[in-house]
């Protein structure tokens, strides 16, 4: 049988990276200054490098929801208002459009609805990689808030407290 070795660096290295490596990046990743139209190519490249780690730990981690466009996120706040029968209500669990980080390619939602075991895997493991869970009431929900390796901040309780 051919075994297979996977070996995951991680690292906040900016410049100095091989050229088959990439930079997980230096920082919190912020909003670009135009709307985007995909998922951060860095948040991307965070979420595998997790992914990677994941699989040698025995779970599973895959994106549910990532980027979305404006008026999906209009479409999912309008049906949780309907839901909840209440602005304040539904904005705790699916943030208002213009205050949502998945329309600015973000924020990721990982193992919803079927596997809360995975994302407690990157719960715990994330800040590696500068993902961090965010919310206390969306254990589904991480975004790229820290450099790889430093400490996620504490949970706020919900999307309501969303930072810009
Ligand atoms: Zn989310």
């Amino acid at each position: 049988m051919n075994k297979k070795t996977l070996l995951v660096h991680i690292s906040n290295v900016i410049k100095g990276c091989e050229k088959t490596e990439v930079s997980l990046g230096a920082g919190a990743i912020p909003r670009s200054l135009i709307r985007p139209t995909a998922l951060d190519e860095q948040v991307v490249y965070r979420f595998k490098a997790a992914q990677a780690a994941a699989a040698q730990d025995g779970q599973k981690i895959y994106i549910v929801s990532g980027y979305r466009t404006l008026n999906r996120q209009k479409t999912l706040f309008n049906q949780a208002v309907q839901k909840y029968k209440s602005i304040d209500e539904a904005s705790k669990w699916v943030a208002p459009p213009l205050v949502s980080h998945h329309p600015w390619g973000i924020a990721i939602d990982v193992n919803y609805p079927d596997d809360p075991i995975g994302a407690s895997w990157l719960e715990t493991h994330g800040y590696k990689f500068g993902l961090c869970r965010v919310f206390e009431n969306e254990w589904w929900h991480f975004e790229p808030v820290i450099a790889p390796g430093w400490k996620c901040p504490s949970l706020v309780p919900d999307a309501r407290y969303s930072k810009n």
